[in-house]
């Protein structure tokens, strides 16, 4: 069985980032634009010790219209698709209502989520991380998904689990 991690999250978290340093290809489009992956996105990670599949997404909010909803939609089955969910959030903007609602959702599907707060580089990691566990998890990853930072780690961990 081939593990199939999906990466969930806000628009402009970092997810194509990560999904590009994992599958170590440029074909996810990584904008400051936020948003532009509005499909769902596989490709093949061969970063830890198994080969895993790896599903990047457009982004949801929790609170979406149009283009929007469709994005927030290819999320959902993204989810549901996944043996593991990597929930990526943003620690430059915090925690916000969005992010809340999506733990929400991934504790009602019954899905293992990992919470991994990105763009750490430069910040206080313990400071950092801090408010996001207020999303009632026990544990948290913090990575610099620009720069690689914690993903091998990351990673391994999460694979160990398959
Ligand atoms: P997505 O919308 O969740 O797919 O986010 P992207 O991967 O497109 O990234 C959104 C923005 O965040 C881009 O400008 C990235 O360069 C930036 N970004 C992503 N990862 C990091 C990181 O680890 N550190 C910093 N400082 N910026 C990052
Ligand atoms: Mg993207």
């Amino acid at each position: 069985m081939i593990p199939v991690i999906a990466l969930v999250g806000r628009p402009n978290v970092g997810k194509s980032t990560l999904f590009n340093q994992l599958t170590r290809s440029r074909d996810a489009l990584v904008a400051n634009l936020s948003g532009l992956t509005r499909d769902r996105k596989y490709g093949e990670s061969r970063l830890g010790a198994r080969p895993f599949v790896v599903i990047d997404t457009g982004g949801i909010t929790g609170d979406e219209m149009g283009i929007e909803a469709q994005m927030a939609e290819q999320s959902l089955l993204a989810i549901e698709e996944a043996d593991a969910v990597l929930f990526i959030v943003d620690a430059r903007e915090g925690l916000n209502g969005a992010d809340e609602a999506l733990a929400r959702h991934l504790r009602q599907r019954n899905k293992s989520f990992y919470v991994v707060v990105n763009k750490i580089d430069g910040l206080n990691e313990e400071v950092a991380v801090g408010d996001f566990y207020a999303l009632g998890v026990e544990s948290l990853f913090a990575i610099a998904a620009a720069h690689g930072r914690g993903v091998r780690a990351m990673i391994d961990q999460v694979l160990a689990r398959f």
